[in-house]
C-alpha cells in the first residue's frame, strides 16, 4: 500500500514539461497476431511490461481539472494513480483505482473508454489519449499476481442479512459493499457458477475467466455466500427471501432476454441467439447445466445479425470455431454502429466481413429443417428514429439471398420479467426495466433495491458498478434505520 497522501502524489507539471510530455510516443498496446489469436480463446491484448506502462503514465499532463475523472462513472483518480505509477509505486497506483472501483481489472477491460475517461483526456485533443483502461487493468492485474486481490476492511457484524439476486458485476459489488459494512450477503445465481455476464456473456478473449474466478474467491474469503443453480422467482420467491431471512434484497438480474427479429423462418435449426451461441462456444462444458452441454458446430458460412459488441463477440467466436466466411449483417452503416470501435477493428483484423445497409426479411430451410438461405433486403438511411440514429428504410425490389450454415441473432437484450411478475409492489416501465430512485436504487417496494441492466436495460458494466455502490450504501442506511425502528 502506498502511504503517500493524494496531495503529494500529484506533480505540478510546468508548461515546458507539458510540451515534453506531449512528445512522448503513445503506447502501442501489444496484441496477439490476428492469425494466431483465432486459433485460441486467450485474451487478445498481451501483458504490458512495467517500463511501457510507466512511459505511458508519464504522458499524463497531471491536469488539475482531471476531466478524465469527471467522465468516469466511478470518479477514479486517474491523475493520482498515474503519478504513482510514473514514480514506480505500482501497488500504490493499483490501490488508487481500488479506492473508488471494486473491480478495476474488469472496468479497465470492458469500459467504452473512448466515450468515457479517454474521450475526455486532454492529451487526446492533439493526439492519442492516455491508455487509461489498459493501464488500469495492468495495475490491477499486477497487484493480484504479486499480492492477491486485496481484501477490504470489514466492519463488525451487524447480524443483518442482504440477499442479492444475480452474481454479475452489480450483484458482486453490492455483496462486497454490504459485507464491508458488516452485513451478511448471500448471492443467488441461476447458472452453475457465479460471475453472471462476466462468466457467461463475455468471451474469454475479451476478459479471461481467471479474473472472474479471482473476484468470486475474493468475495468468498470476505464472507459472501453464493447459492448457484437457483432461479429467484422460480425456485424461491423474493417474498420468501424477505419473509424468512433477509432484511433487504438487491435485484441485480441484468438484461439477458434476447430480442428476436420476428421474420418468417426464424425458428429454423441453425438460427441461434447470441447468448446461446457464446455460452456453448466459449464456456467450458463443466461450467454449464447438462442441457447446455451439446457442442456447437456453426459450419463454414455464418452471418451475425446486429452491430453491437455482442455481435462482434459472435463473429470472433465463430472464427475461433473454424468458420470460414463470417459476416456481420447490419441495417445501418458503420457510423451508426453502437459497439466499441476497438472491438470492431479487432474483429476485422481477425477476418470478419461487414455488410452494411442490409437486413434479413426471411430465412429459408433445407434438409432436416436447417437454415440454408437468409433472404435480405437493402436499406437506405431515413429520418432519425427514437434512438436519434437515422432510421433504416427498406429499398423496394432490392432483395437478395445469402447462403448460410448458421445465423446468429445479436439484436440486443431485454430484461427478464420473471421477478417483476412474481413479486408484488414493484413498479416498472413498459419494457420491464424497474423504476428506482436514482440516488438510492430503492424500488417502489420497501426493502427491495436495484441497479444495473435490470433498471437501465443493456448498458455499460461501469454504470452497473456505480449503481451497485450507491444501492449498497442505501441498503446499509435502510437496515440501520430499520434496526433503529425508524422504518
Ligand atoms: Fe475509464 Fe472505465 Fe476505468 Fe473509469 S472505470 S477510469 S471510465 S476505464
Amino acid at each position: 500500500m502506498s502511504d503517500k497522501s493524494p496531495s503529494t502524489e500529484k506533480k505540478q507539471v510546468s508548461a515546458i514539461d507539458r510540451k515534453e510530455r506531449l512528445k512522448i510516443p503513445p503506447l502501442v498496446t501489444p496484441k496477439q497476431d490476428s492469425k494466431e489469436r483465432i486459433k485460441n480463446w486467450d485474451e487478445v491484448y498481451l501483458e504490458l511490461d512495467i517500463e511501457a506502462a510507466q512511459r505511458e503514465a508519464s504522458r499524463c499532463l497531471q491536469c488539475p481539472a482531471a476531466a478524465c475523472t469527471h467522465a468516469c462513472p466511478l470518479q477514479n483518480d486517474i491523475v493520482g494513480a498515474f503519478a504513482l505509477l510514473e514514480q514506480g509505486d505500482i501497488i500504490g497506483a493499483a490501490n488508487k483505482f481500488r479506492e473508488t472501483s471494486p473491480m478495476p481489472e474488469v472496468c479497465g477491460r470492458l469500459c467504452p473508454h473512448e466515450l468515457l475517461c479517454e474521450g475526455h483526456c486532454v492529451v487526446g485533443k492533439k493526439g492519442k489519449p492516455g491508455a487509461i483502461g489498459r493501464l488500469e487493468y495492468f495495475l490491477a492485474d499486477y497487484q493480484r499476481k504479486h499480492e492477491g486481490w486485496p481484501l477490504p476492511k470489514v466492519a463488525p457484524p451487524t447480524g443483518r442479512k442482504v440477499a442479492v439476486v444475480g452474481s454479475g458485476p452489480a450483484g458482486m459489488v453490492v455483496a462486497e459493499e454490504v459485507t464491508k459494512r458488516g452485513h451478511t450477503a448471500v448471492v443467488y445465481e441461476a447458472w452453475p457458477l457465479a460471475g453472471g455476464l462476466l462468466r457467461y456473456g463475455i468471451p474469454s478473449f475479451i476478459i479471461k475467466k481467471s479474473v472472474v474466478d479471482d473476484k468470486v474467491q475474493m468475495l468468498e474469503k470476505l464472507g459472501v455466500t453464493f447459492v448457484t443453480n437457483t432461479v429467484v422467482g422460480k425456485d424461491i420467491s423474493v417474498d420468501k427471501l424477505l419473509e424468512t431471512d433477509f432484511d433487504a434484497v438487491f435485484l441485480g438480474y441484468g438484461a439477458s432476454q434476447p430480442v428476436k427479429m420476428g421474420v418468417p423462418g426464424e425458428d429454423l435449426d441453425g438460427i441461434i441467439t447470441a447468448t446461446d451461441f457464446l455460452v456453448r462456444a466459449g464456456v467450458p462444458t463443466e461450467h454449464l447445466p447438462p442441457e447446455w452441454r451439446q457442442p456447437i458446430d456453426p459450419g463454414d458460412k455464418v452471418i451475425v445479425i446486429g452491430g453491437g459488441n455482442t455481435a462482434m463477440d459472435c463473429l470472433r467466436a465463430a472464427l475461433r470455431l473454424g468458420s470460414q466466411e463470417v459476416t456481420c449483417v447490419y441495417r445501418r452503416t458503420e457510423a451508426e454502429m453502437p459497439g466499441n470501435a476497438k472491438e470492431r477493428e479487432n474483429s476485422i483484423e481477425e477476418g470478419s466481413e461487414f455488410m452494411y445497409l442490409a437486413a434479413p426479411i426471411e430465412f429459408l430451410g433445407g434438409e432436416r429443417n436447417r437454415v440454408r438461405v437468409a433472404r435480405c433486403q437493402r436499406m437506405q438511411l431515413g429520418e432519425p428514429d427514437s434512438s436519434g440514429r437515422p432510421r433504416p428504410v427498406p429499398i423496394e425490389g432490392s432483395e437478395f439471398e445469402i447462403p448460410v450454415d448458421t445465423v446468429i441473432l445479436a439484436l440486443g437484450y431485454r430484461v427478464d420479467r420473471l421477478i417483476l411478475e412474481t413479486t408484488a409492489g414493484l413498479e416498472a416501465n413498459r419494457n420491464g426495466t424497474l423504476i428506482i430512485d436514482p440516488e438510492t436504487g430503492a424500488t417502489s417496494r420497501p426493502g427491495l433495491f436495484s441497479g444495473g441492466d435490470a433498471v437501465r436495460g443493456p448498458d455499460y458494466v461501469v454504470d452497473a458498478v456505480a449503481d451497485a455502490k450507491r444501492a449498497a450504501a442505501a441498503i446499509d442506511e435502510y437496515i440501520r434505520r430499520k434496526q433503529a425502528g425508524e422504518t
